[in-house]
């Protein structure tokens, strides 16, 4: 058989090469070139990274900073962690991606491993996706098919005020900003969004017509907002009662975010699907949803739904070796201790008026609305957090921060928001 060799291992590779002009292309140049080649949707990044070590990053110009967003509860081992490097060269080295008339190990120890740290009851199962709105459109396409019957169908779905599931048509359908939505109506119909924490109106709103009801344990991207106390277990029995889905999209507070496996994991209450994705691959792309038990399971059956990319080798092995180092050094514990010393610190500082968040996803409100100019500040002073409302930040750095790097920034925060404060 003839093997081509058009491309050796001796070329340069042309990754490499743009990682050599570290220091002749300043980061404004690339930023020219982003803006006239990448579409606009993001507007302007704040900068151009290059390199990343633990919760390190640096920029295309050499300065350093401390990453406080772990792009956004992604990186949860941190950047360039050297195990989850490791599995996934040699997965990709061994077998990259199959396509899904075909499986494999690791695929399927991934779903036997979230089975597990989601304490699933016989019956549960795990569909792969790539991202967080690919999970939730899983999750969606499971809500649609609890359809009720021809006498009594079932067409709504309710998702709260403040929620964030994504950007693709049926995950814009459930997110509720109107800034978000408006330019791509029609959405996918059915979908009520019912006012946050509120237990009357979950109850009032849920009846024989609700196909599911789709929530967040703590609102993300609304401030880190979490439910209130009972609304868990409220959802439950109201949506119970009512034959209707209780879906929780863990896609930002699930695999560790909040100290726990999930973040509804302690509230002793049993959905009938999550969803992951941020950090369940440590950095690497992968979505899950898990459905509990068999009938919320047997709601989506051979040919409804499918992916190319869900669920390859890379992305599954990435995730375990992700999951490894979670459980085998103890992560979890510390991420409950370094944010309530993180939260402690925060409660302290002159100008900070709330402290929310579980574990390493904490928001904190200023007492003026400066959060942007604040994270102007912390980049020039080397901190990435960012800014989810006009007088909020939010932190989620990777789980292995440590109590030093959080003192670093309870440290720095007073200068911080008095240069915002000036700049205004
Ligand atoms: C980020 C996020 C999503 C969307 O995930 P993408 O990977 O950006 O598509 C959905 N739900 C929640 C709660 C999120 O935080």
């Amino acid at each position: 058989m003839k093997h081509s060799s058009e491309n050796t291992v001796t070329d340069k590779s042309p990754v490499q090469e743009l990682t050599d002009t570290r220091g002749h292309i300043t980061g404004a140049d690339w930023l020219a070139r982003y803006s006239s080649s990448v579409l606009g949707v993001f507007g302007a990044p704040q900068r151009v990274l290059v390199r990343g070590s633990g919760c390190l990053v640096w920029d295309a110009d050499g300065k350093e900073y401390l990453d406080l967003l772990g792009g956004i509860a992604v990186n949860a081992l941190g950047h360039a962690h050297p195990f989850v490097t490791s599995v996934i060269s040699s997965q990709l080295a061994t077998l990259g991606h199959v396509s899904n008339f075909f499986t494999s190990p690791t695929q399927i120890a991934l779903a036997e491993k979230l089975l597990e740290i989601s304490h699933a009851p016989a019956g549960s199962r795990v569909f792969f996706a790539n991202s967080g709105a690919e999970a939730i459109e899983a999750a969606f396409k499971l809500a649609r098919r609890n359809a009720g019957s021809a006498a009594t169908p079932r067409t709504k779905i309710i998702a709260l005020e403040g929620a964030f599931h994504g950007r693709t048509m049926g995950a814009l359908a459930l997110t509720a900003k109107e800034a978000y939505r408006a330019p791509f109506a029609p959405l996918p119909a059915g979908v009520v969004h019912i006012p946050f924490g509120d237990i009357e109106a979950l109850r009032a709103a849920v009846d024989d017509t609700t196909a599911a009801v789709f929530l967040e344990p703590i609102q993300g991207e609304a401030g880190v907002r979490p439910l209130p106390a009972g609304y868990l277990q409220a959802a439950r029995e109201a949506t119970t009662a009512a034959g209707a889905l209780l879906i929780l999209d863990e896609v930002q507070t699930g695999i560790g975010r909040t100290g726990k496996w999930l973040a509804s994991g302690d509230t002793g209450i049993v959905p009938d699907a999550i969803t992951l994705a941020k950090g369940l691959g440590g950095g690497f792309p992968i979505g899950a949803l898990v459905t509990f038990g068999p009938v919320a399971s047997g709601l989506l059956t051979a040919g409804q739904h499918g992916t190319t990319f869900g669920g390859n080798p890379v992305a599954t092995a990435a995730a375990l070796a992700t999951l490894h180092v979670l459980e085998n050094q103890h992560v979890l514990a510390r991420v409950r201790a370094v944010g309530e010393h993180l939260r402690a610190g925060l409660a302290g500082i002159h100008g900070v008026t709330e402290v929310r968040g579980e574990g390493l996803l904490i928001g904190f409100d200023l007492d003026a609305d400066v959060a942007p100019a604040v994270v102007q500040a912390g980049l020039d002073a080397g901190f990435i957090v960012n800014s989810p409302g006009p007088r909020t930040i939010r932190l989620a750095p990777p789980l292995i921060l440590s109590t030093e790097q959080a003192d670093q920034f309870l440290a720095a925060l007073p200068a911080l928001l008095q240069t915002a404060k000036d700049a205004q």
